[in-house]
């Protein structure tokens, strides 16, 4: 049976849903150029104001912003409310550059909370249930997100926080966690471990909710069938809230938008172009109901697709892709948009690990695609001729994922440059820009 936490907003109509979108929008461009200087002088620039924007058909009108906009307007300049009303902040881990500063009112906090709480029950998850939250508490908004959800649903929450994967596994052996809320690689990890010391029967967990990393299908059966559970996705960033801001249902074909508190757009990177429903780009939220950081038309970066597709579980709020990269990481190769987690989908499903490295270059005006990857310990002992067997399968299983050629060279064990942050995937020799 198809749980819900708020039925009437998840589930109302199309109409519903555009008119709160209207009224909500058209308040929050109003209280942001009232009250945020920064994003006021944006407007100005452009030559809107508030009376420009009466319904979301005009949200196009506005400005973005980015994350260089985060960085100038540091760490005060979009607040939109006296800091005597703020309650709480949470950040990013700011491995790439800056890190990020959210603010938050009681009142975002119980919204923020709502949504999480919408996504345990969308798992299947009510006050009987115990929610074993190991995600990182602190400023990382993961832990406090699943928190104040579970706490909504009426749920028992465990704060375990992350790491201390022993003390992980007693408590979810005695005290019967029903469901997970942790990173993919984590959950991932989790597995293997209750499985090498053979608990797996006295585990209870029938469901997890994972995110804050990129993880793929294959991955999700791996972890599925490791922990004996039902494995969901949830998406969200600090800028706009936290986890929450979309989540999977029973159908797990895509994230369902909060569309009564987010606003999504996707918009061509390069151009900003708004783009028709089904059409691949960057993702673009504007949030209208938070009160302390209200970002409007905020460029996320992640790439994917929006459906309004009737879906199975009755929720009628738009779903998005799972995000299929960065669009600093999309690459445009012989004129077709290439991911690395297109790259890497391909290399985890036929047995390597992720440790891989793309050079592109451009010979003779026309661009080449190489891919490097680690041979496991097992291959290393190979002769020539099998490794040069194993380049090939590669070759066409990228073909077959690419629509285009690339060379593929396997290397010894180890020879990758592991990076203490985000690992450096791709070298592009061209300079096209
Ligand atoms: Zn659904």
């Amino acid at each position: 049976m198809e749980h819900y936490y708020q039925p009437e907003i998840e589930c109302a109509s199309r109409e519903q849903i555009i008119a709160l979108q209207n009224e909500r929008l058209v308040k929050q461009v109003r209280h942001v150029y009232d009250n945020v200087e920064y994003y006021r002088k944006k407007m100005e620039e452009k030559g809107v104001t508030p009376d420009d924007i009466k319904s979301i058909d005009d949200l196009h009108k506005l400005p973005f912003l980015t994350k260089d906009d985060l960085r100038d307007a540091y760490p005060y300049g979009l607040v939109a409310v006296p800091l005597s009303d703020c309650v709480r902040i949470q950040s990013t881990s700011g491995t790439t550059g800056r890190r990020v500063v959210a603010f938050y009112t009681q009142h975002d906090i119980d919204l923020w909370d709502e949504c999480c709480a919408r996504a345990i029950m969308a798992v299947g998850g009510t006050k009987d249930d115990v929610v074993h939250v190991c995600y990182g508490y602190g400023l990382f908004t993961g832990g406090p997100g699943l928190n104040g959800g579970s706490h909504k649903v009426g749920s028992l929450t465990l704060p375990m926080s992350s790491g201390n994967t022993d003390r992980q596994i007693q408590f979810m052996t005695d005290l019967g966690s029903t469901i997970l809320c942790c990173t993919p690689s984590y959950a991932a990890y989790l597995g293997e471990s209750i499985n090498e010391r053979g608990l797996k029967d006295q585990i209870k967990l029938k469901a997890g909710i994972f995110g804050a990393e990129a993880w793929t299908e294959e991955m999700r059966r791996d972890i599925e069938k490791s922990l004996g559970i039902k494995a969901y996705d949830i998406y969200g960033l600090t800028e706009i809230s936290g986890p929450g801001v979309s989540f999977e249902c029973s159908e797990q074909t895509g994230m369902h938008i909060n569309e009564d508190h987010f606003i999504a757009e996707i918009i061509d990177p390069n151009t900003g172009e708004v783009l028709p429903e089904g059409e691949k780009g960057e993702l673009v939220f504007t949030s209208i109901t938070k009160e302390a950081f209200p970002l409007l038309r905020y460029r996320t970066r992640d790439i994917c697709v929006l459906t309004r597709k009737k879906c199975s579980c009755g929720r009628t709020h738009v779903k998005m892709s799972k995000p299929m990269g960065r669009s600093d990481d999309m690459l445009i190769v012989k004129g077709v948009n290439v991911f690395p987690s297109q790259i890497e989908t391909v290399l985890l499903n036929k047995g390597y690990a992720a440790n891989y490295q793309i050079m592109v270059d451009r010979v003779n005006n026309s661009d080449t695609l190489e891919v490097q990857v680690e041979m496991t310990p097992e291959m290393f002992s190979d002769s020539v001729t099998e490794v040069a067997a194993k380049e090939k399968e590669l070759v066409n299983a990228l073909k077959a994922m690419l629509g285009i050629y690339a060379k593929v060279k396997l290397v010894a064990p180890k020879t990758i440059t592991r990076s203490e942050g985000k690992a450096v995937r791709i070298i592009d020799n061209r300079h096209l820009y």
